[in-house]
């Protein structure tokens, strides 16, 4: 039989679909979903992604607020930045575009991040609640894989799940959510002595370690199931899609796989931060 290939676009315009009536719903309650971006410097790259994400707000319907701050900017004026929007009952979710400049403290940055507004799933705070299940928001990435494995009914339980990456934003939180999701899960990294052994024990296989075609076909179990994060210049998928395809039973294509799905999370995130901060206003005002 043929891989089934996990077909990102698709997958996004689901999420997109329900959140089309969700947004409706809220707005009849007089509550427009509004996503503010934050970003600090001249990255072209960054400024691209911030509007795609902008412009996708709107073909739903949402709004979205863009903050742009100067290259020369200290932690100290970003911080008071994201407390005047953790402040703006309007704003519903934060997206502080990374990377920041090198001499302001991201780490701080984003730990400001109000819990509740945190729709990126960066905070330290987040961390600890979504590997904790408390209801936080993941990181998109992360979030837009477990759509895909959830959208196609691919098993997890029981499964060996190989992460390849182990950064914040991606190879630890996946890592942590597939590990609630009850897979048995090995994580990877640039000091893993014979990764294509580890590899080849895999049910499944998430790739996010930022080199083109760096997972190899011959690497893998024979019907694997291989997701690939990778973004790289060009369209580059962090997996040999030419090599592992035949060997996988299920496989995310670049581009088309996890990307398109990742920027859907983020709208999903914000529409539900505006559907939970509605909800807790109602309950204040029924108390007082
Ligand atoms: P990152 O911060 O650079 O982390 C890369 C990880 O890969 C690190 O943990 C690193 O290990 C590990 N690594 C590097 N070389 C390795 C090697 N030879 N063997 C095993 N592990 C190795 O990257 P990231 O931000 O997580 O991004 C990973 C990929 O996902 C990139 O292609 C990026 O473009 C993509 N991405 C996609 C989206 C999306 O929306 N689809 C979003 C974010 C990122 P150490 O920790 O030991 O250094």
């Amino acid at each position: 039989m043929n891989p089934l290939i996990l077909d990102g676009r698709k997958v996004a315009q689901s999420v997109k679909d329900e959140l089309m009536a969700q947004i409706c719903e809220l707005k009849g309650k007089g509550v427009t979903p509004k996503l503010a971006t934050i970003l600090v410097g001249n990255d072209e790259a960054s400024k691209t992604y911030v509007q795609m994400k902008a412009n996708t707000c709107h073909k739903l319907g949402m709004e979205s607020e863009r903050v742009f701050l100067p290259e020369e900017t200290t932690t100290d004026e970003l911080l008071d930045v994201i407390q005047r929007l953790n402040s703006d009952h309007q704003v519903h979710g934060i997206l502080l575009q990374h990377p920041v400049p090198s001499h302001i403290d991201e780490r701080k940055a984003f730990d400001e991040i109000a819990l509740e507004k945190d729709v990126d799933g960066v905070t330290s705070h987040g961390f600890g609640a979504t590997t904790f299940q408390l209801g936080a928001y993941p990181c998109c990435t992360p979030a837009a894989i477990l759509q895909v494995i959830d959208y196609y009914n691919l098993e997890l339980e029981g499964k060996h799940a190989v992460i390849i990456g182990r950064s914040p934003i991606l190879g630890k939180p996946v890592s942590m959510m597939l590990l609630n999701r009850n897979a048995t899960v090995t994580i990877c990294h640039s000091r893993t002595e014979n990764l294509d052994q580890i590899v080849k024990q895999a049910d499944v296989v998430v790739a996010a370690v930022g080199r083109p075609k760096f997972v190899k076909g011959e690497w893998l179990k024979e019907g694997s199931i291989v997701l690939d994060a990778g973004y790289n210049p060009g369209n580059i998928g962090d997996a040999d899609y030419e090599s592992c395809y035949p060997k996988s039973s299920a496989i995310t294509p670049v581009p088309g796989g996890i990307g398109p799905v990742t920027i859907s999370m983020l709208l999903k995130h914000t529409v539900e931060a505006a559907q939970r901060q509605l909800n807790t206003t109602k309950t204040h005002s029924n108390v007082s």
